[in-house]
């Protein structure tokens, strides 16, 4: 049941009160919990309308209460599609007005990479938990400067890694903890697709482009959480077969990752070739996960006969009812801005590799 305003304005008098008084807990103990919180998607294009919107039609804690468009005609589309009332629905110049909305709990920041600092500030400045898609920024400054924010907000920052709430990743993330194979010794991991657009922000740097700025990370990530370890150095290579096209960016990155293990993996990425596979080799057995990142059907097997099929009904869903079960009950989120990082350091080091031609510690 949501607060009603009478409720949301006596909330606020008790934090109010409250915050006169020392300590927190009491403040967080005097603060009603919403049992279902509201979600303002920044950004309207692709993921919001096809993945996320319907999404939002399956979630139990939370729901679609807003948007946030410099698009007048999507504004209206969404208000009658979705119900949204007026008052719950911004631009990007008046939309810093979103903290005095009591509708609006969480703002989803679905920008262009170079875009999600500047929303995820003006957001946790309004006092609002913060959802941003991947990868978080395009520079490890701006993923510390939106961690500070929401630091300093006291609101939560969680990126939408919707990989790491999917049971089948969750399998291939356990057999790294228990070693059920003895240690990892050699991955590869790949994440592609053949993107036939050629004027949109993937091909355009300032707005956080190339193949790194968005396929990259789920390459890395099938490396990362196969080993549960941080890379330590990473030799990089990168490639187009399309330069008319790839002009400023790259269209395919491959890198080698060293593990402080010892384990080592290869990881291919690219706008230009079809390819979604994870492949452990451990001392005594391997795993194959094909597809690895897709947003349903992820799947695979073990050397053991160990069969990695978990249904799901809507990995978004899942994702999102996680990370707002986290906001509601004050506990650590799946992927919170520091993992957005972790991966954001590892990209920056292979730009370095990329542009010296050597491998690069991390
Ligand atoms: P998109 O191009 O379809 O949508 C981007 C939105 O940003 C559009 O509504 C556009 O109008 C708006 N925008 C505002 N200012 C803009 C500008 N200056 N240039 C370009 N667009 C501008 O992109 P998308 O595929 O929806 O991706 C958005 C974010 O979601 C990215 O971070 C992307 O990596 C992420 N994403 C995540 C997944 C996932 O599986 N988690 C899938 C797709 C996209």
């Amino acid at each position: 049941m949501l607060i009603e305003r009478r409720d949301f304005l006596s909330t606020l008098t008790l934090a109010g009160a409250a915050s006169l008084l020392p300590g927190t807990n009491l403040l967080a103990s005097m603060i009603p919990k919403k049992e279902k919180l509201g979600i303002a998607l920044v950004g309207l294009g692709y993921y919001s309308t096809d993945l996320l919107a319907p999404a939002l039609q399956l979630t139990e804690k939370c729901y679609l209460a807003g948007i946030v468009t410099g698009t007048p005609s999507k504004a209206q589309a969404w208000k009658e599609k979705y119900q949204i009332p007026d008052k719950n629905i911004y631009n990007y110049q008046n939309f810093d007005q979103i903290k005095n909305n009591p509708d609006i709990d969480i703002v989803y920041v679905v920008l262009p990479p170079s875009m999600h600092r500047e929303f995820v500030v003006r957001a946790a400045k309004a006092g609002k938990h913060v959802f941003c898609e991947k990868p978080m920024a395009p520079t490890v400054a701006d993923c510390q400067a939106m961690i500070e924010a929401c630091k300093a907000n006291k609101v939560k920052l969680a990126i939408g890694y919707r990989c790491q709430h999917d049971p089948n990743i969750q399998a291939v993330m356990q057999v790294a903890k228990d070693k059920r194979f003895g240690p990892v010794k050699m991955i590869t991991s790949a994440a592609g697709y053949f993107d036939a657009r050629t004027t949109h922000w993937k091909q355009n740097k300032k707005l956080g482009g190339g193949v790194m700025g968005d396929m990259g990370v789920y390459a890395l990530q099938g490396a990362r959480l196969a080993t549960g370890e941080e890379p330590i150095s990473v030799i990089a290579q990168a490639s187009t077969t399309r330069p008319d096209i790839y002009k400023e960016v790259e269209e395919t990155m491959m890198f080698m990752l060293e593990f402080p293990s010892g384990a080592r993996a290869t990881c291919q990425t690219s706008f230009g070739i079809n390819m979604n596979y994870l492949q452990v080799n451990y001392e005594k057995g391997w795993l194959k996960l094909e597809p690895q990142s897709s947003y349903s059907g992820n799947k695979g097997s073990m050397s053991d006969g160990t069969i990695i099929n978990f249904p799901l009904k809507s990995q978004q869903a899942k994702q999102m009812d996680e990370d707002c079960a986290a906001i509601i009950n004050n506990t650590d989120l799946i992927a919170p801005g520091e993992e957005g990082l972790r991966d954001i350091k590892v990209v920056e080091a292979i730009y370095k590799s990329v542009a010296t031609g050597k491998s690069v510690k991390i």
